[in-house]
């Protein structure tokens, strides 16, 4: 029902035509989940549909979840609600604050409902007592921030369908829970190597919150978590990651997000250029979208 409603392109999958590629031999596909829906961020869609599959059949109609202010689980989720016929609401990181960021405005646009939880509130995760009524009702379902845990990633289980038979050697994926590296491992990884590109500085818990969503499986390998190309931590940016997601832009007209993407594809062609792939190998990127989170730059910024 819910996958009616993804855009009709006939492939997501693009061949990625660059200068360096050529040079190294080196064959590049992105599968452009940015491309799958207008307002649901690329890999959110699936990871919420492991939820709502799970709230529709026991007619919870509503899906309560948490975020910041310029979350795109939270915006995805207010869009799935939206499309999905279900009610969303978003408990939101810190004080309301005198002008909402486009995020959140897009938010209660889409219906979702807001509460903001002052910071510790937040860190504990304390749902607020009206709500949690709902959950211990059964009217609503509590999607864990991020969409972490079994249930999400069975859905983003569903993301190498998109792949054709081909397969490939490697395929990279940017990894904030690790919730999508997670299904696309379970779904994929007899096939290829999967490596995820952490984002959080630090987040030394990551193998394990894997390893944790796939029973069965006692160490990662061979696939690979990079803590090394966060360029500073979750949200942090520097000139050479815009100059990167400009130039990349302008090679392969391929848009890429502050947070997530961009430190991908980043840290994709850091590794063709360092020869870390044989001539010959073929690699897929996962493009997990996220775009909506680059209006929290200043105008001008970047070039698309
Ligand atoms: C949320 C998000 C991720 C991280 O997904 P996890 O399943 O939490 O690892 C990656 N890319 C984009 C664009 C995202 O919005």
């Amino acid at each position: 029902m819910i996958f009616s409603i993804l855009s009709p392109t006939p492939s997501l999958v693009a061949r990625v035509s660059h200068p360096l590629l050529k040079e190294k031999q080196v064959s590049m596909d992105v599968l452009r989940l940015d491309l799958i829906h207008p307002l649901v961020s690329g890999n959110k869609w699936f990871k919420l549909h492991g939820y709502a599959e799970k709230a529709i059949p026991h007619k919870s109609s509503k899906l309560i979840t948490f975020g910041g202010a310029w979350s795109n689980h939270i915006h995805a989720t207010a869009a799935y609600c939206q499309q999905a016929g279900l009610k969303a609401i978003g408990l939101i990181r810190g004080e309301k604050p005198a002008r909402l960021s486009d995020t959140l405005q897009d938010a209660i646009e889409m219906g979702m409902e807001l509460h903001f939880l002052s910071r510790e509130d937040y860190r504990a995760k304390n749902i607020p007592v009206e709500l949690r009524a709902l959950l211990e009702s059964g009217e609503a379902v509590l999607v864990p921030e991020g969409g972490y845990g079994p249930t999400g990633k069975e859905g983003a289980a569903g993301i190498p369908g998109l792949i054709p038979e081909d397969p490939y050697d490697e395929i990279y994926c940017a990894a904030g829970t690790g919730t999508t590296m997670a299904g696309i491992i379970q779904a994929a990884g007899r096939y290829s190597r999967i490596t995820g590109i952490s984002v959080l500085k630090g987040h030394t818990g990551l193998e394990n919150d894997i390893l944790n969503l796939l029973p069965g499986m006692e160490t990662l390998h061979p696939h690979l978590v990079s803590q090394d190309d966060h360029l500073g931590g979750y949200a942090k940016w520097d000139q050479g990651l815009i100059d990167f997601m400009n130039a990349w832009y302008e090679e392969t007209s391929i848009p890429t997000d502050i947070v997530y993407t961009g430190k991908l594809f980043k840290a994709v062609m850091r590794r063709v250029a360092e020869n870390h792939f044989d001539p010959g190998r073929k690699i897929l990127v996962v493009h997990s979208g996220g775009l909506q989170g680059n209006r929290s730059l200043k105008k001008g910024t970047l070039i698309f």
